[in-house]
């Protein structure tokens, strides 16, 4: 019998942040590293978990045995002309797939998904999470302005920092910024888009696995427990301090993702950083704008910070990270406060070169 993966299979029991990493290549399509010998990199790098992602193919599930020690998550990479988007979650065959498992370059979506919103809606309805992959990065940009925001589950605010255009990046972070202040509570994610251990032209340095790491916060260590964490946005990317993140009202502890809903009154923000190798400057950002800010120079520090919640306004608060060049370390999801904020706009294309 063929082993495959399996979303339900735990590999620890305790509730706590994992460490991962959600977007990596293998042999069967264009990276360097077979299944087992991508574990073997995982595991070299502390990893708790990561997604395998091939462009088009999901050959990969059935090659990495029964490991013990390490969390495979199935997902795909539907690569296109128009872009690249992540589907985790990935457990047999669906229909979706059919005109997408077939070439690992050139595809044209057909039939009954002949688009790609058809694709998106249908994998949601079936419990799948999208992700759009590296949105701003040329050549690979997402094109597709017609993608429909309420089926997106995740976008890749970092994607493989290596890449000598490192503007994509941030330019990511600011359009996640701008669906999260039009209503979207779309969960940011790292992947490194992990293909090979090389130096190659056009690149700053070799990609290394686990830059960015993604850590989620989940209840065990499963594939379903983790993507049941990036639905509730309990997770932060890093490139490598780590972070914590909470708010305190009437003696009640939120943490990253939270939503504290419609509340009157004072919200004590309190972060942590650690782990860090220079000065950094920690912010506070309070619907898109700088509330609070504050710089920690000796590996670890705090951020403490208030803010009176009004009951009729909308608010969401995340922790940036950014170290001395300007260069984004950690971004955490948001706290959400207040009512939600219902968007009237749908489609990527309504929220890119503002
Ligand atoms: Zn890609
Ligand atoms: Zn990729």
């Amino acid at each position: 019998m063929t082993q495959t993966l399996s979303l339900s299979k735990v590999v620890k029991l305790e509730s706590g942040w994992y460490r991962g990493d959600f977007h990596a290549h293998t042999t069967f399509s264009d990276g360097y590293y077979d299944p087992p010998d991508l574990m073997e990199v995982a595991r070299t790098e502390g990893l708790d978990f990561f997604t395998v992602t091939d462009h088009n193919t999901i050959d990969a599930f059935s090659h990495f045995g029964s490991p013990g020690d390490i969390l495979i998550i199935p997902g795909l990479e539907v690569t296109m002309d128009e872009g690249h988007y992540n589907v985790f979650g990935i457990e047999g065959y669906s229909d979706w797939m059919e005109h997408i498992c077939t070439d690992q370059n050139k595809i044209e979506l057909q039939g009954k998904y002949e688009t790609v919103p058809k694709v998106m809606r249908q994998a949601a309805a079936e419990g799948l999470l999208n992700s759009i992959n590296h949105p701003l990065l040329i050549p690979w940009a997402w094109l597709d302005n017609n993608a429909d925001l309420r089926h997106l589950h995740c976008l890749e605010i970092c994607n493989d920092p290596t890449f000598i255009d490192n503007a994509a990046n941030p330019q990511a972070v600011d359009m996640w910024t701008r669906w999260l202040n039009a209503g979207y509570r779309i969960t940011a994610i790292g992947g490194t888009d992990y293909h090979y251990p090389q130096f190659k032209p056009g690149y700053s340095a070799p990609q290394r696995l686990s830059f960015p790491t993604t850590y989620v916060y989940a209840k065990e260590l499963s594939g379903a427990a983790i993507l049941a964490g990036l639905r509730q946005h309990r997770a932060y990317v890093s490139m490598g301090p780590q972070a914590t993140f909470q708010a305190q009202v009437n003696g009640t502890t939120y943490d990253i993702g939270a939503d504290l809903g419609k509340l009157e009154g004072n919200i004590e923000f309190r972060a942590t950083v650690s782990h860090a190798l220079d000065p950094v400057y920690v912010r506070l950002v309070k619907n898109g704008s700088v509330f609070e800010e504050t710089t920690v120079e000796n590996g670890q520090g705090n951020l403490q910070s208030s803010d009176q919640a009004v009951p009729s306004q909308p608010a969401w608060y995340r922790l940036d990270v950014i170290g001395q060049n300007g260069e984004i370390l950690v971004v955490t999801n948001p706290i959400f406060v207040g009512p939600r904020r219902q968007p009237t706009l749908y489609k990527y294309g309504d929220f890119v070169n503002l």
